[in-house]
C-alpha cells in the first residue's frame, strides 16, 4: 500500500467519505506524497509521454503559431510568454527557439511558468538556460501586459467532481471504505444548480464530470487577453461538453485502477472545452479542432521532411514515428484537441477557424 493510500484510509475512517475531486488532488499535489510534488514523470522511463517529449516539432511550431500571433497583432512589446504545467520544460525551450525567428520577438517575450510542483520546476529550469523565467503557483499573478499563453496536458490533471444523475437530482461519486480499503460510493441524492442545464441531455445513470479549478484559470487568461490582447492554446484530450466518467489512472505506461495506488500513479480526466470557453467570458474561441488537423495545417509535413534530411537508420525511423504519433487519427491526431482564445474582432492564431 502506498503511503498516501496509509494516510487517505484513516482521514476516511475518522471523518468520512471524499469527493473524486479531493482524492485527486491528494494524489496529485499532497506535499510529501502526491504524484507531482515528488517526481518528473515524463518519458519513456516515466509514466507517460506528452506531445513535446515525442518530437521537438510540436513545440516549435506552437512557438511558431503564438510568434505569428503577436506579429498580427502589431508585435507588442513586452509581451508575456506563459506555459501552465510545463512538466520538463521541453516545448517552451522549442517555441523560444523556433519563435526567435521572428525579428523583435525574443527581446520582447518575457518567460512565464506556472508550475505547482518543486520537482519540475528545477527540470524546467535546467531545459532553460540563459532565459530569465518567473514561476508562478497560479495563474492569477501573471503579469498585466498582453498575453500569449499554451496549455498542453494541463488542464486533464485539475481535480474534477463526479456527478451520476438520479431521478430526483444527482448523487456525488466519493472515495469510502469498504472493508477497511479504498472504495467508489455515491452520496445521496440532492438537487444542483450548476448542472441543471445537463438534466435536459442526460438520463439517470449518466456521470457528468466539473472542474472548479479550471474557471479561475481560465477568468485570469480571460482578463488579460481582453485587456491586453494576446491569445491562449489549449490543447488536450476531451471534447466539447463533459459526458461519463472520465477518470483515468496510468503508471510505467499502463492504465490502472484510479484507486490501486493513491499518489504513485498519474490520474487525469478529460477536458470539457466547452466549460473552458464558457469560463472565459468576454473572449472569442476558434472551433474545436482535432491535433492532427492542426498540426497538418501548421506545415508538420514540411517540417518533418525537413528534419528527416539530416537523419538516417534508428533515428529516422523513430522521427517518421513520432510525426505519425502526433498526428495519426488513430494516435494523438483526433483524441487530442486544440481551443484557442482570443480578442473578440480577431483572427484565431494559425492553423484554427474561428
Ligand atoms: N505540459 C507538459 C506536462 C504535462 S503534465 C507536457 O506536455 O509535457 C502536467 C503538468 O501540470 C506538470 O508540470 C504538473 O506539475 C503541472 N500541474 C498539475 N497540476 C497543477 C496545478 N494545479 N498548478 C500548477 N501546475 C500543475
Amino acid at each position: 500500500m502506498t503511503p498516501l493510500a496509509e494516510l487517505l484510509i484513516r482521514r476516511i475512517a475518522a471523518t468520512g467519505p471524499i469527493s473524486v475531486a479531493e482524492f485527486m488532488a491528494d494524489c496529485l499535489m499532497h506535499p510529501a506524497h502526491g504524484y507531482y510534488s515528488t517526481r518528473d514523470p515524463l518519458g519513456a522511463a516515466g509514466d507517460f509521454t506528452t506531445a513535446p517529449e515525442i518530437s521537438q516539432m510540436f513545440g516549435e511550431l506552437i512557438g511558431l503559431a503564438l510568434a505569428q500571433t503577436w506579429a498580427d497583432q502589431g508585435a507588442p512589446a513586452p509581451v508575456t510568454l506563459a506555459e501552465l504545467g510545463p512538466g520538463r520544460g521541453t516545448l517552451m525551450a522549442d517555441a523560444l527557439r523556433a519563435a526567435a525567428k521572428f525579428p523583435g520577438f525574443a527581446d520582447a517575450a518575457q518567460v512565464h511558468l506556472v508550475e505547482a510542483s518543486p520537482a519540475l520546476r528545477a527540470r524546467q529550469r535546467a531545459t532553460l538556460p540563459g532565459h530569465a523565467v518567473t514561476w508562478h503557483d497560479h495563474a492569477g499573478t501573471l503579469p498585466e501586459a498582453p498575453l500569449l499563453l499554451i496549455a498542453n496536458e494541463f488542464f486533464d490533471a485539475l481535480p474534477i467532481r463526479q456527478f451520476q444523475r438520479d431521478p430526483s437530482g444527482w448523487r456525488e461519486r466519493q472515495v469510502g471504505l469498504t472493508d477497511g480499503a479504498l472504495a467508489f460510493g455515491l452520496s445521496a441524492p440532492a438537487p444542483l444548480a450548476e448542472l441543471a442545464p445537463r438534466r435536459a441531455d442526460t438520463t439517470p445513470g449518466d456521470i457528468v464530470e466539473t472542474c472548479a479549478p479550471a474557471r479561475p484559470v481560465m477568468g485570469a487568461i480571460a482578463n488579460r487577453i481582453a485587456a491586453h490582447g494576446g491569445a491562449a492554446l489549449i490543447v488536450d484530450y476531451g471534447d466539447w461538453r463533459s459526458r461519463g466518467d472520465t477518470l483515468q489512472a496510468v503508471r510505467g505506461h499502463a492504465p490502472e485502477d484510479p484507486l490501486a495506488h493513491p499518489g504513485a500513479a498519474d490520474l487525469t480526466a478529460h477536458v470539457d472545452f466547452e466549460a473552458l470557453a464558457q469560463a472565459a467570458p468576454g473572449l472569442a474561441h476558434s472551433r474545436l479542432t482535432p491535433q492532427g488537423v492542426f498540426l497538418e495545417r501548421l506545415g508538420i509535413t514540411a517540417r518533418a521532411q525537413a528534419l528527416a534530411g539530416a537523419l538516417s537508420g534508428d533515428a529516422l525511423t523513430a522521427h517518421i514515428a513520432a510525426h505519425r504519433r502526433l498526428t495519426h487519427p488513430a494516435e494523438m491526431g483526433s483524441l487530442f484537441k486544440v481551443l484557442a482564445l482570443y480578442p473578440p474582432g480577431l483572427s484565431p492564431p494559425p492553423g484554427l477557424e474561428p
